[in-house]
């Protein structure tokens, strides 16, 4: 499954619908300097400048007191200018990340973590969901997997991909398996899955002889070995999948896409679309 391709065409959309808004302001905020932080917020940056949405990047010192951070959210959560806000987690550790995502505006929440959202999402209504699950979703709808009855597995419970990606394969009428390291038996589950979505951060954690026979497996993985970067995947898997997601190029730039997406909804919602109970 080319993520790339189809990343492409999002952008392309993106870009059209915000010269069709005439101004999307999209605000990251970027605290200390983590270096692998740099590099999203760069990516991001990059593909919404192409998109012509205007991205303004707000960077703070590690040293920033809380309250401080909070009273700068506060004015990007107030700015006519900003449509949609993140910030680029993890923070430094004194830091209450909670406490800091809780303070976005959830309308302006386009990384889709603002409690509101996650509960949105879990209710069955979901309104700005992280950017990886729905990028997954994409892929998946791009290349016709059928997900209505098909039993999906995903690998990982975290609150920005295994989470979120479990919840919207349910609303597509999936049945659900969720796994992580308390998992007893890891291979009995993924060798029944018609659908495998591998978010753990292991390499190799799926080797091919978990997988099942023409199924659909999503390496959402990015790991930096000494071989470059890999996923969570083995790539032999690919011989026995009908359908792999390669890494690089699958799901990495369906994210970027994807963010860029949840920016235009942002928009969307400032002018006209508020969904009741938001504010
Ligand atoms: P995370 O917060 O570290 O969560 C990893 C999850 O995998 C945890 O739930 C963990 O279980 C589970 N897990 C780890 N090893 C396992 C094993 N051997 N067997 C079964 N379950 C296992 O990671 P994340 O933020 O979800 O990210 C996961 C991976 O995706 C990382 O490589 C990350 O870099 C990548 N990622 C890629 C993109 C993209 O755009 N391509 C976006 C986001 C993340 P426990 O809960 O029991 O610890």
């Amino acid at each position: 499954m080319d993520g790339r391709a189809l990343a492409q065409r999002i952008r392309a959309q993106v870009a059209e619908e915000a010269r069709s808004l005439g101004h999307v302001g999209f605000a990251t905020v970027l605290v200390g300097d983590d270096a692998a932080s740099e590099i999203y917020i760069r990516l991001k940056h990059d593909a919404a400048t192409a998109a012509g949405i205007d991205a303004q990047d707000v960077r703070l010192p590690a040293t920033i007191a809380e309250d401080d951070l909070l009273a700068r959210v506060a004015e990007l959560n107030a700015s006519d200018d900003v449509d949609a806000l993140l910030v680029q987690t993890p923070l430094p550790d004194h830091l209450d990340e909670e406490r800091i995502i809780r303070t976005l505006d959830p309308l302006k929440d386009v990384d889709g973590f603002h409690p509101w959202n996650a509960g949105e999402l879990y209710l069955g209504r979901p309104q700005l969901v992280p950017a990886t699950p729905i990028g997954i979703m994409a892929l998946l709808t791009e290349y016709r997997i059928e997900l209505d009855g098909a039993h999906a597995v995903v690998i990982g419970r975290s609150d920005i991909v295994g989470k979120p990606i479990a919840h919207l394969l349910l609303h597509a009428n999936a049945t659900v398996t969720l796994c992580h390291t308390h998992t007893h038996d890891l291979a009995r589950h993924t060798l029944d899955a018609d659908v495998l979505v591998v978010a753990a951060g292991r390499p190799a954690v799926v080797t091919p002889d978990m997988v099942k026979t023409q199924s659909a497996v999503v390496d959402v993985g990015i790991n930096r070995t000494d071989a470059g970067v890999v996923g969570d995947v083995d790539e032999g898997a690919a011989d026995v999948a009908a359908y792999l997601t390669p890494v690089p190029g699958g799901v990495g730039p369906m994210t970027v896409a994807c963010v860029l997406q949840n920016a235009i909804r942002c928009a969307r919602y400032r002018r006209t679309e508020i969904p009741h109970s938001a504010r």
